[in-house]
């Protein structure tokens, strides 16, 4: 009887969890034995680390022939809900049905959402989280034109300075110009708990972001927290109000929902806490992959981050092991110890950096040299070339060598 490998979501984690999955069947000979499939809302990927770019076209790739030159099947839908006694998936499809689906292995690969806490007008906050919202956050952008021109709607507010909340700053003064005219009178503030700016990327990289972001004209207000969205305004912990339209949420992802129903331990994001083969402890014939997962990255204490450089590899370990298991290849532990950062920071350029301790290696032009190739190639999916693609699916292939 066939077997099969459920995989929900089709981001960077579930996309190569498939093709590696695919690519192991394949390898022990057994086509045919072994059934893979994607449950998503579509078989696309959401370029997520590009969305709070102005231009929104091609960040939302098709992977159909993709998937079909390696024989992935994909079903439109959400997973709603995993009986792991039954080894079912419940699946909302597409077309407001639902199927019961049954595994062997399932793959959790639903990826992450942004965090919004629970504070007064969080109902009025744009963000870049996803393809929707971006394209939301780019319609309100645009129309602003048609507004008068007040200090409102001049005005932007990025509520968190991390990697998201810098890029989504650093580029939004040229999208306001772009859209209000080049001589409007435009303010962008980023605002963050941190008592500096930045300062999570580590020492080395507190001079550039402070650079990049005088440079861009983007103002900061450091140690205090937004404490109220009002229509037309946002209110600071520090007492200040900031007239503003446009509020831009980035302060945090937590895991998908899903996670919070598979058992077993779960971090302080949601995501469960996984063995070095991404198995989740709790829960028989489960693997946890991409934002959902939490695991060590090598033996010096660290953990991956919600990324896709942690994504595409960690897809790539769980896909081959859940077909692992079922083909009889050995399975492959997860390490990934060599971790790198590039930060997009608009006009200025961009800041490469290596290791955990966050060393400097390029800034400015070089950096966005680099930050140019990962977001432009290396997170896109691949070509629909089987032998191409069965060649890069290995699970000890890293995009960052
Ligand atoms: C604005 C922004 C900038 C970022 N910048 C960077 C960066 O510079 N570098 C970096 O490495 N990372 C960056 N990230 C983080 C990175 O995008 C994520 O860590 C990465 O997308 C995680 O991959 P994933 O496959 O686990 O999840 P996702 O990419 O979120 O994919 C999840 C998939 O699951 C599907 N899905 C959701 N719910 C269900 C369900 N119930 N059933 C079935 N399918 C479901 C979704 O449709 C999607 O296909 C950024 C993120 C954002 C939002």
């Amino acid at each position: 009887m066939t077997q099969k490998i459920l995989i929900a979501g089709s981001g960077f984690a579930g996309l190569w969890a498939a093709l590696s999955a695919a690519r192991a069947v394949s390898l022990a000979g057994r086509e045919g034995d072994v059934e893979v499939t994607i449950v998503s809302p579509t078989p696309n990927v959401a370029i997520r680390p590009r969305l709070y770019e102005a231009e929104l076209a091609d960040m939302n790739p098709d992977i159909s022939a993709l998937l079909a030159a390696v024989g992935v099947r994909h079903i439109a839908g959400l997973v709603d809900a995993v009986d792991g006694a039954a080894r079912t998936a419940t699946v909302r499809t597409s077309d407001g049905g639902w199927q019961t689906i049954g595994y062997d292995r399932f793959v959790l690969a639903a990826g992450s959402r942004l965090f919004r806490p629970d504070l007064p007008g969080i109902d009025l906050v744009f963000d870049s989280d996803q393809h929707d919202s971006a394209q939301a956050l780019d319609r309100h952008l645009k129309a602003l034109a048609d507004e008068p021109a007040t200090p409102a709607r001049n005005t932007v507010v990025v509520a968190g300075g991390g990697l998201t909340g810098l890029e989504t700053a650093t580029e939004m003064p040229g999208r306001l110009r772009a859209a209000l005219g080049p001589d409007a009178a435009i303010r962008v503030v980023i605002v963050d708990t941190a008592a500096t700016i930045g300062a999570a990327m580590g020492a080395e990289a507190v001079p550039h972001i402070r650079e990049a972001l005088d440079e861009a004209g983007v103002e900061s207000r450091a140690g205090v927290r937004v404490a109220a969205v009002e229509p037309g305004a946002v209110r600071l912990s520090s007492g200040e109000r900031i007239e503003t339209d446009t509020v831009v949420w980035s302060a945090g992802m937590r895991a998908h929902p899903l996670a919070a129903k598979i058992p077993g331990e779960h971090d302080p994001l949601g995501r469960v806490v996984g063995d070095v083969f991404l198995r989740a402890p709790e829960a028989p014939g489960v693997f946890v992959t991409g934002d959902t997962v939490q695991v060590a990255t090598d033996d010096q204490g660290n953990v991956n981050v919600m990324s896709c450089q942690h994504a595409m590899s960690l897809g790539r370990v769980a896909g081959h092991n859940a077909a692992a298991e079922l083909v009889g290849l050995p399975l492959h532990p997860y390490s990934q110890p060599k971790y790198v950062t590039c930060l997009d920071l608009g006009p200025w350029g961009a800041l490469y950096t290596e290791g955990w301790d966050r060393k400097v290696r390029f800034t400015r032009d070089e950096g966005k040299a680099i930050k140019r190739e990962i977001n432009g190639v290396w997170i896109y999916p691949p070509a629909p070339d089987r032998d191409a693609v069965f060649g890069i699916a290995n699970p000890d292939y890293v995009i960052v060598p």
